[in-house]
C-alpha cells in the first residue's frame, strides 16, 4: 500500500511543477511542506473506508481511481512557519494557490491544500489509461 509524500512519485511533468511551486513560494518567504503526492488504489480504498465501514470521520469522497492522487498528477501541501504546519492560515494557502496557478497548476475551490495538473484530462481519461505525456 502506497501513500507517498515523495515528489519523485508524481508524474515527471507534475513533479517539475511541484518543485517550481516550492521554489516560487520560498522566493516569497513561504516555506511549504508536501504532505501527499501519489496514493495507490489500495490506499485510496482504505481512506475511503474511513467514516463508512471503518471508524473515524469521512476524509474523502473519492473511491479508488476517482482521485487525481491515484494518477500521480496531484499533490497536497501545507505552509510551515517556525517549524509548524499552518493548517488554518487561509490567507497563506490562498497566496500559495495563486503562486501555483501562475505555474499552470490548478487549485480546487474547497480543498485549500491541493494542487493538480491534469493536462486537460479528466478522471475517466486516466482510468482508461491516458497519460499526461500524451496530453502535453
Ligand atoms: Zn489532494
Amino acid at each position: 500500500m502506497i501513500n507517498s509524500r515523495a515528489i519523485d512519485d508524481l508524474d515527471p511533468v507534475v513533479a517539475k511543477k511541484c518543485r517550481a511551486f516550492i521554489a516560487a513560494c520560498k522566493k516569497e518567504g513561504i516555506e511549504v511542506l508536501i504532505t501527499s503526492t501519489y496514493r495507490d488504489m489500495e490506499s485510496q480504498a482504505e481512506i475511503y473506508a474511513q467514516g463508512r465501514t471503518r471508524p473515524g470521520r469521512i476524509v474523502t469522497y473519492a473511491k479508488p481511481g476517482h482521485s487525481f492522487h491515484n494518477w500521480r498528477v496531484a499533490f497536497d501541501f501545507v505552509p510551515i512557519v517556525n517549524g509548524k504546519a499552518q493548517w488554518n492560515d487561509a490567507r497563506t494557502f490562498r497566496r500559495c494557490r495563486q503562486i501555483g496557478e501562475a505555474l499552470g497548476l490548478e487549485g480546487l475551490k474547497f480543498e485549500m491544500a491541493h494542487l493538480q495538473f491534469t493536462g486537460g484530462l479528466n478522471l475517466a481519461d486516466f482510468r482508461r489509461g491516458k497519460t499526461l505525456l500524451a496530453a502535453v
